[in-house]
């Protein structure tokens, strides 16, 4: 009976689900609420009796959707693009149905052995280097998917610190505290990088230098050797660069072809956000800005932007997992099993101990579009927005102030002091 009710009430949700998203362009796309709206629709305190679900179904039109902002609507242009598909959302299906905590590989083989080969598919499909593979006789690196990109960089900055301190302590050869050590690097990124750099500095109370950057906004390999002699001759400890390719703002790519070689000399650890267009490399036309990223030590994207594989998804590979490894490793007794040697085990490659199944939507996203209908997906985004930016430059209202990259138009009302209508 119980078994009957619950395959009715899913199959009652999965009607819902198809009926919401088929018709969600007829939907307004921002809401029309103010803060703190829900609460007359809610009462004060949980309900002590159980609700019948009957109730509870009908309250997600009445309390939620009137607040929710349509991202998969085709009107939404705001922030970025989040998009999802049927083969990604039936694979979180499963996933939670599963509800496994994979930390270890005892703690779910599936979970990480379809992890790690997914990343390995990846990082083929995007053309980023060998050494980021887990099956590879010559790599010492390997992919795990991550929260977001903030957690990625985040990782990447503690591991690149705790190799500095490593070095430092190493070279000193006397007992310095690590707190003194830290206070001496710095890091650097481009005036364009992300927020999240920033925040990653904040926690890890790292010195973070943001460079400016050329006409192009790309941070460019001598800006960067300037910098690091400049704090150098300071007595500062220069340890890391994060580049990006395809900034927030612009979709600006840093120029790695000359800041790899640049960080490989001066021993700082390169890590490369390329949160969004990351998804841009399966079409092998559009690597053009990898060149240098032979000399990445980390590598970010978020498969849950443009590649159809829904939030939380980010991919991030590190060319030396000891590194991370030995920033991670706490290795309690009551998580180790007989496999510890031989087998990897997640938790030591992240901050949370616990972990999602996230591996399954990208699987089935991968297989059901196959390589050729992600490249034309990519393809058909980048035609969009170059059709786009043709009509915005043939109206006279309009500028476009900086390059379009991928499917980023940029494009501002021009300023016509001279016509009342416009300030
Ligand atoms: N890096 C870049 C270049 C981004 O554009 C964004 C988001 O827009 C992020 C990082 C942050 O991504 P996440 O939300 O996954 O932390």
């Amino acid at each position: 009976m119980q078994a009957e009710e619950y395959n009715r009430r899913g199959k009652e949700l999965v009607d819902y689900i198809t009926q919401y998203l088929g018709s969600i362009r007829e939907r307004r796309v921002i809401p029309d609420v103010k803060p703190g709206y829900m609460r007359e629709l809610l009462p004060d305190a949980a309900p002590t009796e159980p609700e019948d679900w009957e109730s509870i179904f009908n309250d997600i039109e009445k309390v939620i959707m009137p607040g929710v902002v349509h991202w998969q609507s085709p009107h939404m242009h705001a922030y970025y693009p989040s998009l999802t598909s049927w083969p990604s959302m039936l694979g979180d299906m499963l996933a939670d149905a599963i509800n496994c905590v994979g930390f270890t590989w005892a703690s779910s083989p599936a979970c990480t052995e379809l992890e790690m080969n997914v990343m390995d598919w990846l990082c083929k499909a995007l053309g980023l280097p060998s050494f980021f593979l887990h099956h590879h006789p010559d790599s010492r690196g390997g992919g795990i998917l991550q929260s977001t990109v903030s957690e990625s960089t985040l990782v990447a900055l503690l591991a690149a610190r705790k190799d500095k301190i490593l070095q430092l302590r190493a070279e000193l050869n006397q007992d310095v505290d690590d707190s003194i050590l830290n206070a001496r690097l710095v890091a650097y990124a481009s005036d364009q990088a992300h927020s999240s750099v920033e925040k990653a500095g904040l926690i890890s109370l790292v010195k973070i230098r943001f460079l400016p950057t050329d006409e192009q906004l790309s941070l460019r390999g001598d800006t960067l050797k300037q910098a690091i002699q400049e704090d150098r001759r300071r007595g500062l400890v220069p340890f890391m660069l994060c580049a990006t390719l395809g900034t927030t703002g612009v979709c600006a790519f840093d120029k790695l072809s000359e800041l790899g070689p640049a960080c490989a000399e001066e021993g700082l650890w390169l890590h490369v956000d390329a949160a969004y267009a990351g998804s841009a490399y399966f079409c092998p036309e559009l690597r053009w800005s990898l060149e240098g990223i032979e000399f990445a030590d980390s590598f970010v994207f978020n498969p849950s932007k443009w590649m159809m594989v829904h939030f939380d998804c980010t991919a991030f590979w590190v060319k030396d997992k000891y590194k991370l490894q030995q920033t991670f490793n706490v290795d309690p007794v009551y998580l180790r099993h007989e496999n510890s040697q031989a087998a990897t085990d997640f938790m030591h490659w992240q901050i949370p101990l616990s972990r999602r199944f996230r591996s399954l939507k990208l699987w089935f996203a991968m297989r059901s579009f196959g390589l050729k209908n992600l490249q034309a997906h990519i393809r058909n985004g980048i035609e969009m927005a170059t059709l786009l930016e043709s009509h915005i430059k043939s109206d006279p209202n309009f500028e476009v102030p900086a390059e379009r990259h991928l499917g980023l138009v940029v494009f501002c009302l021009k300023v016509q002091s001279a016509n009342p209508f416009y300030l």
